[in-house]
């Protein structure tokens, strides 16, 4: 058992409620105090790290990522070791991936086999959320096992009934009315398939094939509804809901007005949609920047930043969900309704936060923290193992340097792929080290962890 004795001294504490000068014990895997600057007795312990200069935040967590998963043809980019290793470099120490049910098939059967995917090949912790795609007897009656399991969060699509993968109402107040009854919390895809599907083919038969048109065919209305469609049902059958990647300026008007009615609904957007515009499916690259939601207005990405900053929007993930660009390319064939959806980010997210949210004033450092790290721990039952810095958690931690000036872009960056979606942007801080549980994992931007020794978390829900 590791119980080595660990300073981090110098640094500034960053926590969702403030920012402290401070030092922190850690004993082995775990934070065991945090003391005022040189306090600490640095001949007690093994090692002192020096963090001068750097800010300690939490480590990140990722509630949202698709790892090895295959996706319209091709696999994602990332599986649990290239993912988890720029993950770590992007300063995120646990990710949540998703086990998708076989269609008519066994939920619990498919978490085996992908936490086996998983175990021993990751750097950095993890957990899975399920996938359904019914509602059917089976799903229902597997949905109280899968929480036992640790896994009590599911997420369920409002659309791709194409793809078979669609829920209609009826599913969505049964899901509802496990949910409430076990104490899962229901993700929801909110895009309503009608529109888009009506919309697509008005395109198609216009001609209309380039990338901007996947945005055109899945206009703000066909979240906006689906989103208030969740929101009535759940006013009938009240279980907390989830409502993953909101991505227009009045899905959070929808949302706020919810919570503030009291129901127990919840939300994150992602990295992209807070500093990408649909312009960019106008671009060269335009078909790397399809993702579903897709790219909206500025009008929308200033309404997420202000509702991040008022709290309605909680959580900030990367829905990590790239292709490899040739796949992307070979498979669209200049067409927006062939190409894969999704966006490689895992490792970007801490930057373009701090370079665009931080930095310009839109949101405070203890702000960035909770949405990326003590909320979604939170929500999402890995609190309080996670998700702060107190005594008693776990011992994840970044060491993050604001003065740092780099110019991001694929060559520079590790993930899986020729394509960075903030190629060329300046970014103003860096990440310098990462721990988990104790662990060296990023040391002065190297990386000195080791695949496998990321755990498998237990998660159970917040009473
Ligand atoms: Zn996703």
């Amino acid at each position: 058992m590791n119980t080595k004795k660990k300073i981090v001294r110098g640094g500034t504490l960053v926590s969702a409620t403030g920012i402290t000068a401070g030092d922190l014990l850690i004993v082995g895997e775990k934070i065991a105090a945090q003391a005022a600057p040189g306090i600490l007795d640095a001949a007690a312990v093994d090692e002192v790290i020096d963090a001068q200069g750097m800010l300690v935040l939490p480590g990140l967590i990722d509630p949202h990522v698709h790892f090895n998963s295959p996706f319209m043809g091709t696999v994602t980019v990332h599986d649990y070791e290239n993912g988890t290793q720029a993950a770590a470099f992007g300063g995120v120490t646990t990710i949540i991936d998703f086990s998708t049910q076989p269609k008519g098939g066994s939920l619990l059967a498919n978490l085996e086999q992908k936490e086996e995917e998983a175990r021993g090949r990751t750097y950095i912790d993890w957990s899975m959320h399920g996938i359904l795609l019914d509602a059917g007897t089976q799903t229902l009656a597997e949905i109280p096992e899968l929480i036992q399991e640790g896994v009590p969060t599911y997420k369920c699509f409002t659309t791709y009934k194409h793809a078979q993968r669609m829920v209609q109402d009826d599913d969505i107040v049964a899901l509802l009315e496990v949910t409430a009854r076990h104490g899962g919390m229901l993700m929801v895809h909110c895009e309503n398939d009608s529109i888009i599907e009506y919309s697509i083919r008005q395109a198609l038969a216009a001609g209309n094939y380039a990338p901007i048109y996947h945005a055109r065919t899945r206009p703000p209305e066909a979240e906006n509804i689906a989103i208030q469609r969740v929101v009535d049902l759940m006013r009938q059958v009240t279980a907390p809901v989830y409502i993953v990647h909101t991505s227009t300026a009045q899905s959070v008007e929808i949302i706020a007005k919810a919570r503030m009615d009291g129901l127990p609904l919840h939300s994150e957007t992602c990295t992209h949609y807070l500093a990408l515009t649909e312009e960019y499916l106008l671009g060269p690259k335009g078909n790397f920047y399809i993702c579903s939601p897709p790219l909206r207005k500025q009008a929308d990405v200033d309404a997420l930043w202000q509702a991040a900053r008022a709290g309605f929007l909680e959580v900030v993930s990367t829905d990590d969900a790239g292709v490899p660009p040739e796949d992307n390319l070979r498979l669209s064939q200049g067409r927006f309704d062939k190409t894969p959806n999704g966006i490689a980010s895992i490792e970007t997210r801490l930057d373009i936060l701090h370079s665009e949210g931080v930095c310009k004033g839109k949101i405070t450092w203890p702000q960035l923290v909770a949405l990326t790290s003590t909320n979604p721990a939170r929500l999402f039952g890995l609190y309080p193992q996670k998700g702060h810095l107190a005594p008693g958690a776990d011992a994840d931690l970044v060491l993050y340097n604001p003065n740092s000036k780099w110019i991001m872009g694929a060559e520079v960056l590790h993930m899986n792929t020729s394509f960075c979606p903030f190629e060329g942007w300046e970014i103003s801080g860096q990440v310098d080290s990462v721990l988990v549980r104790g662990q060296d994992v990023i040391r002065n931007r190297k990386l000195v962890g080791q695949p496998g020794f990321g755990r498998r978390v237990f998660r159970r829900l917040e009473a």
